[in-house]
């Protein structure tokens, strides 16, 4: 605990996760996570293939349940409460490794959709919104194609400005540079970057750890659905504690 707290940006939680497992089926996924998040921190989240970090994200935005102890997010508990639940996709925005973009609308479209029919904003003012933030993501020109007419890194770009449009007070990103042709991943993991010096809150799953070391406050190392460690980065990179992170490390330094 005296840990998390010199490693906090703020006084003002964003996400409080308080012995949270989750299974699916039988299968013990997530087991006894605590985690305080404050506004303003970029945590990176590392772990291998399968430790449940995935899972985790999920959970902080309700795309999966969780069945024993608390998630809440800016003061709101997640519970199966439908307007709980919708409260927190609009605030908590998602990247995906896949972009999930809507292939049949337009690059405009997709960044008015959820503001016009979850925000019900008026649809000029979505537009200018969407608009300002392709700008943000260096793409303004690519706004009435389609996304099959994108580059990978141009579509990811777009799946960012798409969360931003709903003014998400946090941000999650799911290894959202994986998918992504080398030549392509520094102008996504730019955009991060960006976004954290404007002080969003993020926590992002990735295996950039060169963005870890710049951008992170904290990182999280995972393993059999249990946060096995975390620290600072320079910490954590340069003096592992656990036998499980130094293996990982070297698996991938
Ligand atoms: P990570 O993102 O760290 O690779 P995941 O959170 O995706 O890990 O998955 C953690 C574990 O849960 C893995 O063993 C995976 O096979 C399993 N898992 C993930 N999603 C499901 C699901 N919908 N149903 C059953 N098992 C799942
Ligand atoms: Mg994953």
């Amino acid at each position: 605990m005296a840990a998390e707290t010199q490693l906090k940006v703020s006084d003002q939680v964003a996400v409080e996760i308080s012995n949270m497992n989750k299974w699916y089926g039988a299968f013990h996924v997530l087991r006894d996570i605590d985690l305080t998040v404050y506004q303003g921190e970029r945590i990176v989240i590392a772990g291998p293939s399968g430790s449940g970090k995935s899972t985790l994200i999920r959970c902080i935005n309700a795309l999966e349940e969780h069945q024993k102890g608390s998630i809440s997010v800016d003061g709101t508990v997640l519970s199966n409460d439908i307007k709980n639940i919708d409260r927190i996709r609009s605030e908590v925005g998602m990247v995906f490794q896949h972009f999930n973009l809507f292939p049949h609308l337009t690059i405009l479209e997709n960044c008015t959709l959820a503001p016009i029919w979850v925000r019900k904003t008026p649809k000029r003012e979505a537009e200018e919104t969407a608009m300002h933030f392709l700008t943000k993501v260096k793409i303004p020109e690519q706004a009435d194609k389609y996304p099959g007419q994108l580059s990978g890194g141009q579509q990811q770009r777009v799946a960012i400005a798409r969360s931003l449009c709903m003014k998400p007070r946090i941000m999650l990103f799911d290894e959202p540079t994986s998918a992504l042709d080398p030549e392509m991943i520094s102008e996504v993991l730019d955009t991060m970057i960006e976004l954290a010096e404007e002080g969003m809150t993020m926590l992002c799953v990735t295996h950039e750890m060169g963005f870890a070391r710049k951008v992170a406050n904290r990182v999280i190392f995972m393993d059999q659905g249990q946060i096995v460690e975390q620290n600072e980065p320079e910490e954590f990179f340069n003096n592992p504690k656990s036998e499980r992170t130094k293996l990982f490390l070297s698996q991938i330094l």
